[in-house]
């Protein structure tokens, strides 16, 4: 028999986290997780059984639980994902909590290498009259984050924009950004296959888009205004020596929920 509870065990044997796999059968089953945990009798049909197979093995083979549902929470918000862009992770949530603090209700910012939208629509979920501008290189990126703010009703202006290439004259109060930084030869990657690499690594070693990013902003930034920067755990002491080598102060770096340095920030002088 097909059941819930047999399901739970063949995935079990498989080694598959149990979450995963409760999350997998709900989304198999249209239903949610507590009426799962209250339906472990339940049955399958044979489609649903098919699927849900399909994705057991998929999800072994590493693929984001993410782009299997189609889904992942951010902020509060549930964005829709797909392989075109990296999946939102906790960690950046450090740096959207640093944003809504430093941002007025009438703030114009800048989010660069937006992905899924995930920053820049939290950001303009806390503040529903600021002016967010978001870019990425990728149309494929631009286009799950321009459909997420269409669903979520957030007002956004979206840019097909390698870094600073179509900002010329634009200016901003706060410019944030999450770019890959991952350095090319990082064991992790790996790990990480399933996601867009261009998302994930500038190759070398992981600091060219936070140079390119650091580089370009005091021509964005409004005078006072603040660059506010996700890099790898190791990564806090290189990219608080580029901003004070650009003239940015109160140069400061917060931890993620794991306690590793995870965001660094500066004002513009
Ligand atoms: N934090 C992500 C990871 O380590 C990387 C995200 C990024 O490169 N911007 O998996």
């Amino acid at each position: 028999m097909s059941t819930v509870a047999a399901l739970l065990a063949e995935a079990r044997t498989l080694g598959m986290d149990r979450l995963d796999a409760q999350l997998l059968l709900a989304h198999v089953l249209g239903q949610s997780r507590s009426w799962l945990l209250a339906n472990d009798d339940a049955s399958l049909n044979a489609d649903q059984l098919h699927r849900l197979r399909s994705f057991f093995k998929r999800r072994a083979g590493g693929e984001p639980l993410a782009y299997l549902v189609g889904e992942k929470e951010f902020h509060g918000l549930t964005l829709r994902v797909s392989p075109a862009v990296l999946v939102p992770r906790p960690d950046t949530e450090t740096l959207v909590d640093w944003a809504i603090e430093l941002m007025t209700p009438s703030s114009a910012v800048l989010d660069m290498g937006t992905g899924s939208g995930a920053v820049a629509l939290a950001l303009k979920h806390a503040h529903p009259q600021a002016q967010i501008t978001a870019l990425d290189a990728s149309a494929p990126a631009l286009a799950v984050a321009r459909e997420n703010g269409k669903r979520l009703r957030l007002e956004v202006e979206w840019l097909l924009s390698d870094w600073w290439q179509q900002l010329e004259g634009r200016r901003f109060d706060l410019i944030v950004s999450n770019p890959p930084y991952i350095a090319g030869d990082d064991a992790h990657l790996a790990a990480l296959q399933h996601e867009p690499m261009q998302a994930l690594t500038p190759g070398g070693d992981g600091l060219d888009s936070l140079r390119q990013i650091i580089a370009g902003a005091r021509t964005h930034l409004s005078p006072g205004g603040w660059l506010l920067l996700e890099h790898g755990y190791d990564q806090a002491a290189a990219v608080a020596d580029l901003l004070r080598q650009h003239r940015f102060q109160d140069v400061t770096t917060r931890h993620d929920l794991a306690g590793h340095t995870r965001c660094t920030g500066g004002r513009q002088s």
